[in-house]
């Protein structure tokens, strides 16, 4: 038997960054947190005229991941580590910020001239205390090394960005047990993963509307169903009319105190008092 839905959450559209528009269904009033995951943002879409895409300039992190998946547009990512990556479609970048970096997330020059569609996704995964203090990680991953699952030979597939499906693992590596998982179901098909119980698991639906779970809950595009941790498989099965593309995210709780002030995500005030004392004494260091 399949877990049940217990929630589906609906996305709160607002601004981030330099005022580019994202759906979000967490955090938002009605859900903090689904542990481990801090924020979910759908980046778009968003078609912008030429001259206009916005992006997320310099800015600092400190105690968590931020997780970045381009569906459509371009962007560019540098940070005061020294690192410097372009996203395009399909591509992932999986930021530990950890101790601290400053970063900037910007579209390129040549998609700001041209505009264009930006579609994507930014997750922030948070880090439990004893990593949060981790020096900063970088991992840089194009389209091509992210493996591919055909799941009926008719069209429906799975990328997995994080974790594993049947004997196909991602090439990215996480801190904790994290799944970060793409799905796209042709008209009727149904998607079966385990996850152990203790993980927190969800549905992020990109497009089309499906059924979730053992109670077959209805979810439609920019909904989140959140499952219940009452059994070992989540389910999403594509309605018999249309395409369903959706998220799978699932991850082992922290459990821990969880203290955010924008940037900074950390277990007490004091640390985050102290973030911000490293960031202005320029600790975490600046984009050169
Ligand atoms: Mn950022």
């Amino acid at each position: 038997m399949p877990r049940h839905v217990s929630q589906v959450i609906q996305t709160v559209q607002t601004l981030e960054g330099g005022g580019f528009p994202v759906r979000r269904p967490f955090p938002t009033p009605q859900c903090s947190q689904v542990d481990p995951f801090l924020l979910l943002d759908h980046m778009g879409p968003k078609d912008w005229l030429p001259g206009e895409a916005i992006g997320a300039p310099d800015h600092p992190h400190r105690g968590f991941e931020t997780v970045t998946y381009l569906l459509s547009g371009e962007m560019e990512h540098k940070d005061s580590q020294g690192n410097y990556g372009k996203l395009t479609p399909g591509d992932v970048q999986w930021m530990t910020a950890g101790a601290g970096v400053v970063h900037s997330e910007m579209p390129t020059v040549e998609f700001r001239e041209s505009g264009g569609v930006t579609n994507g996704f930014q997750i922030w995964v948070n880090l439990p205390a004893k990593l949060k203090l981790t020096p900063p990680r970088y991992q840089d991953t194009p389209a091509a090394q992210i493996p591919e699952v055909d799941l009926d030979g008719e069209g429906s597939r799975v990328r997995i960005i994080a974790g594993t499906v049947g004997d196909t693992t991602a090439v990215i590596d996480t801190h904790t047990p994290i799944t970060f998982l793409h799905v796209t179901l042709q008209p009727g098909a149904a998607f079966t993963h385990a996850v152990p119980p203790s993980q927190n698991a969800m549905a992020y639906v990109i497009s089309g509307s499906g059924q979730f779970g053992e109670n077959a809950q209805t979810a439609a595009a920019g909904q989140l169903a959140v499952f219940a941790n009452d059994a070992e498989t989540v389910t999403a099965s594509a309605l018999p009319d249309a395409l369903l593309d959706l998220l799978v995210l699932a991850g082992e709780p922290l459990n821990e105190p969880v203290v955010r002030y924008g940037p900074f995500v950390m277990n007490t005030r004091e640390e985050i008092l102290q973030a911000f004392q490293d960031y202005q004494s320029g600790k975490m260091g600046v984009i050169s």
